[in-house]
Parts: structure tokens; sequence; C-alpha cells
């Protein structure tokens, strides 16, 4: 299995914000998102072939029990079924990060961090012509958001760039046809760096205040800048 990389820190987004966890990248990814911060798990994809019991033995040896798999796109990642049913075996709790494009097929999973990626995700002349129109037929999967969000507990975090993102997100929100509590919902100012992320956060907490959705942060920006391993 190609890992990126392993690193122990806190959880920087999301419901688990603070948690001490372990973070698994798998390598590879099957979009490429015009401001990914992870490109050399997703546009150039590098990375070391590891065994299952290779990943998984630092579980024991960081001693924590919260991992997060993560990429690029975890899930396009061959081994992962047997990758998440090895940390269940470890009595991990598990979240995957994922964009939501790629069925979960029943994996061992305790919080889906869905990430849909809306139209401020599409890449500029960077991307070959046919990776573009990839992205865009992929980006957005409604069968497939519906059945992670049917089969286990979830997050839906969005990427806020400007004003009429609010409107993508909530189309979606109607198209998924579910009963989805606000809370669930969360917003996340783009940005890679913390002054990038300042100027943007407080157009996403309004938005919050307003839909009744949950402001995410990125804390390992905050705390660490935008490095690998943390
Ligand atoms: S889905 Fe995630 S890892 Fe893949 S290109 Fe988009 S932001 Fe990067």
């Amino acid at each position: 299995m190609l890992i990126s990389e392993i690193f122990y820190s806190l959880q920087g987004e999301g419901m688990l914000t603070g948690l001490p966890s372990l973070f698994i990248r798998t390598s590879g990814c099957n979009l490429r998102c015009n401001w990914c911060d992870t490109d050399y798990a997703s546009w150039e994809p590098t990375g070391e072939d590891m065994t299952i019991d290779e990943i998984v033995s630092h579980v024991d040896s960081k001693k924590c029990k919260h991992v997060v798999v993560t990429g690029g796109e975890p899930m396009i990642a061959k081994e992962i079924q047997q990758l998440c049913m090895s940390l269940k075996d470890k009595d991990c709790h598990i979240t995957i990060e994922t964009a939501g494009t790629i069925s979960p097929e029943n994996i061992d999973c305790d919080l889906a961090s869905i990430s849909p990626k809306m139209s401020n995700s599409t890449p500029d002349k960077r991307a070959s012509e046919s990776w573009l129109k990839r992205h865009e037929r992929d980006r957005i999967n409604l069968l497939i958001i519906q059945e992670w969000i049917d089969n286990y507990d979830y997050q839906l975090k969005f990427v806020i760039d400007s004003q009429n993102d609010v409107n993508e997100v909530l189309e979606l929100l109607a198209q998924l046809k579910r009963d989805i509590a606000p809370y669930k919902v969360l917003l996340m100012p783009q940005g890679i760096t913390k002054e990038e992320i300042d100027t943007k956060k407080l157009l996403v907490a309004e938005m919050c205040k307003e839909y009744g959705f949950r402001y995410c942060d990125r804390l390992h920006i905050e705390l660490f800048g935008n490095k690998k391993g943390t």
C-alpha cells in the first residue's frame, strides 16, 4: 500500500478537533482540487510501499487509539478495507477523510468525514484536459454520499472560498434528500496558510450563524503552519 506519511498530531479539523490522533495518509487521489494542500498525495503522489502490519505497528508504538485515515483519497487505496479491519482489530476509533466519491462497501469506520468538492475545487491549467474532465465528472456523486451518510456516523465538511459557495452547499444538501442536522455540516475557510484563512474566517462565521452550520477551523495550521507531518 503506497503510504505518503504516518504521523502523530492533533486532529485539526472537524468534530474531533484537538484530539491526539495517529494520521495514516495514503498516496493517490481520483481528483485534482485546485487548492489541494497535500499535492504530494494527490497531484504528484509519492510515498513508501508498506504492508498492513508495518502500518498498523505505528498504532502500538504511539499507543494511540484514535486513527485518521486520510489522503489523497484513501478509499482508492487497494488494501483500504484490510487496513481498516486491522485497525478495528486493534480497537481503534477510525475516522476516514474522504471526498465521498467512492463507495464505502461496509468498511470499518467510526466517523466518516465526507468532504464533497464544490465548483471552487475545479483545477486550473496545471491539470491536463483529461484530468479536468475527470474532476468535473467525479467530484460529486449523490448516491455514494447517501451511502456513506446512511450507514455511518458522519460529518459533511465543505471548503468555503467565497460568499456564493454557501448556495452550492444548500443545493447539495437539498439534493441529498436526507434529514441532515445542521451541526453535522461543517464550513471551513479555504486556505493553506494562517494569513489566507484569516481573510475568509469572518465570512464563514457569518454563514454558520445564518444557517446553524458548524464552523470548522484548521487548528494544525494555526499551531504548526502548513507543514508535512502535522
Ligand atoms: S480530494 Fe483531497 S487530496 Fe484529492 S485533490 Fe482534492 S483536496 Fe487534494
